[in-house]
C-alpha cells in the first residue's frame, strides 16, 4: 500500500516531467476504478496546462488552468512518466498524454485508486473536506497532540494512526516514530506529557522525512522505477523485527496486536 512518503516521492518524481506541460489528450482504458472516472473528464482537461503538482494526505493534486485533478493510488497504484508510444501492459488504465509526447501512465492492478476532476477549490471536495492536519505541516506539533489527546484513553499508537487526528501515518511510521521518541505504543494518549508529545511529533516528521529522502534518491526517468516503496530502503528499528535485538540496547523487540494491527516495540527503550 503506498503510504504518505511513497505518494510524496511520486509527486517529487513527476514534478520536473509534467509541471507546465499541456495535456494533449487523456486515454482511459478502464474507467471502473474505486469510483468510475467521469465520462466528461477526458474532454474537460484536454488542452489545459498543468500549473502545479501538490499533495494532500495521500491524494496527488494536479492544478490545471481550470480545475484540479485529484488522483489517489489506492492499494496498488503507481504513476510513471513514459513515452506516449510505449505499448501499455495490463492494468495500465489511464494515460495523460502531454505535449512533448510523453505520458503519465497509471497502473493499478486492484483498481482501488481513483481520478476526479473538480473545478471548485480542491479542499472543498468531499474526498478532502474533512481531512486532519498533515504530519509534515508546522501545525502538527506537540501542542496540537497535547490538545487532542487530553482525557483520551486510547493507546497512543492507535491515536497516531487515526486519520481524523493526523493523515498518512501508517503502521510502519507510527511504530518507528514511537521507538524514536521512547514511547510505548500501548501508553494511554491522555497520560503523555507535553514534552513527550513534542518528541513524538518531531519523530513522526523525521521518519516520514527520511522515507521521502530515501525514495527521492532513487528517482530517474521513471517514478518509482522498481515499484519499491521508500520504506524498504529505510533502516527500521522495530517494525517487523520481533525477537531481534534492539539496535540501541540489544533487548529483544516485542510484538503485540493492537486494533488488529501488529505493533513492535523495545520493552527497555520505550516506556
Ligand atoms: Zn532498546
Amino acid at each position: 500500500v503506498p503510504e504518505l512518503p511513497e505518494v510524496e516521492t511520486t509527486r517529487l518524481g513527476l514534478l520536473p516531467h509534467i509541471e507546465q506541460r499541456v495535456i494533449k489528450s487523456v486515454i482511459i482504458r478502464e474507467a471502473r476504478l474505486r469510483w468510475p472516472i467521469a465520462e466528461e473528464l477526458a474532454r474537460s482537461v484536454r488542452g489545459q496546462r498543468i500549473r502545479a503538482v501538490k499533495r494532500r494526505a495521500k491524494y496527488l493534486l494536479l492544478e490545471l488552468d481550470r480545475g484540479t485533478l485529484i488522483w489517489h493510488l489506492g492499494m496498488s497504484g503507481s504513476l510513471r512518466v513514459v513515452p506516449a508510444t510505449l505499448t501499455p501492459i495490463s492494468h495500465d488504465h489511464v494515460d495523460l498524454v502531454l505535449d512533448n509526447d510523453t505520458c503519465v501512465r497509471f497502473n493499478d492492478p486492484r483498481r482501488f485508486g481513483s481520478l476526479h476532476l473538480t473545478e471548485a477549490e480542491p479542499e472543498t471536495h468531499p474526498l478532502l473536506r474533512r481531512l486532519a492536519p498533515e504530519p509534515l505541516d508546522a501545525s502538527f506539533d506537540g501542542a496540537y497532540l497535547h490538545r487532542v489527546t487530553r482525557k483520551r484513553q486510547v493507546a497512543i499508537k492507535q491515536l497516531l494512526m487515526n486519520s481524523q487526528v493526523v493523515v498518512g501515518v501508517g503502521n510502519i511510521y507510527a511504530s518507528e516514530a514511537l521507538f524514536h521518541s521512547g514511547i510505548r505504543p500501548t501508553r494511554r494518549a491522555g497520560t503523555l506529557s507535553r514534552e513527550r508529545l513534542d518528541a513524538l511529533s518531531k519523530a513522526v516528521k523525521r521518519v516520514l522525512g527520511d522515507a521521502i529522502r530515501a525514495g527521492g534518491t532513487t528517482l530517474r526517468d521513471y517514478v518509482n522505477p522498481d515499484g519499491m516503496p521508500g520504506y524498504f530502503r529505510q533502516k527500521l528499528y522495530v517494525y517487523e523485527r520481533a525477537g531481534e535485538p534492539c539496535r540501541v540496547c540489544k533487548t529483544a523487540i516485542k510484538q503485540l496486536v493492537q486494533g488488529q494491527r501488529s505493533t513492535y516495540f523495545c520493552p527497555k527503550c520505550q516506556k
